[in-house]
């Protein structure tokens, strides 16, 4: 787990306020964020414990609604005999999940604001590519280019492949249905460096076009590491499970 600064304010705005701040996290029954910040899933640089704030308290409100504080326990909710009388799905569907201690414990805001519990996305892949691009100009556009190359390159690895008919030779998956891109679940965390090294051969500036060259080796890189896991060389893209199976 990473270090991290711990701290208590006593005041809803001095919460916020802390909130505010870069790699800040609320902590609340501690149910989620102490587990994810183990996984290193979350690396919180501040961590805001907001236990003893009063935000405790469930309250109707004068057009009929009801207002749930955010560090309402989960049980507390649940046992609530407005919330029995009035929301009963409500109850019922909190006293479904999890145990009675994590219910205890498990509070309104953290609940709604927990990190999905899917193992999937609580894997810590990382993308990281380095490129010799010449000199920046733009950092910003520079790195959206190279980003978007590694996403191409994640496609044409593991999801691309155009279908053709041995009949006719037409497509068959041609269309956005049948052939597969990835989307924003299939991409992990994608980190761009540059050696920003000025490239005078090219041109006065040092630099050069950022364009497709951050497609470079971003199938290879995968099909080495199916290698590596699997001890199996996949030479013909997209790498799928049945190829595997040899
Ligand atoms: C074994 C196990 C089984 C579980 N089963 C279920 C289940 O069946 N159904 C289900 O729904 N959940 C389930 N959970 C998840 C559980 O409900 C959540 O862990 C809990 O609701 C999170 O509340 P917390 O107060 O402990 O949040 P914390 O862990 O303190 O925080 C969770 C997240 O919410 C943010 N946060 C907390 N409070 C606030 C706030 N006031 N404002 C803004 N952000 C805030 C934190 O920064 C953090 O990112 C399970 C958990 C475990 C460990």
């Amino acid at each position: 787990m990473q270090t991290f600064e711990y701290r208590k304010p006593s005041t809803v705005a001095e919460a916020i306020s802390a909130a505010g701040e870069l790699h800040a996290r609320f902590v609340a029954g501690e149910t989620t964020l102490v587990d994810l910040m183990k996984l290193n899933v979350e690396t919180p640089q501040v961590v805001i414990d907001i236990n003893s704030l009063p935000l405790n308290r469930i309250e109707r409100t004068s057009d009929g609604g009801l207002r749930i504080g955010a560090m309402v326990r989960n049980s507390d909710l649940a046992h609530d005999t407005t919330v029995q009388w009035d929301y009963p799905v409500l109850a019922q569907a909190l006293l479904a999940g999890a145990s009675g201690q994590l219910r205890n414990m498990a509070t309104t805001g953290g609940n709604l604001l927990q990190h999905t519990r899917c193992y999937y996305f609580r894997d810590t892949v990382r993308w990281l590519t380095v490129m010799d691009a010449g000199r920046m100009i733009n950092l910003k556009t520079a790195r959206n280019q190279i980003v978007g190359g590694v996403v191409m390159g994640i496609g044409m690895a593991l999801f691309e492949e155009t279908i053709y008919d041995s009949r006719n030779g037409k497509p068959i998956n041609n269309n956005y249905a049948d052939y597969l891109v990835p989307v924003n679940l299939d991409i992990p965390e994608i980190d761009v460096m540059f050696l920003d090294y000025p490239d005078k051969v090219m041109s006065e500036y040092g630099a050069r076009g950022v364009g497709e060259i951050g497609l470079t080796g971003c199938a290879s890189a995968p099909a080495m590491a199916t290698y590596h896991a699997t001890g199996v060389r996949i030479r013909a893209l997209p790498i799928r499970l049945e190829k595997l199976m040899v």
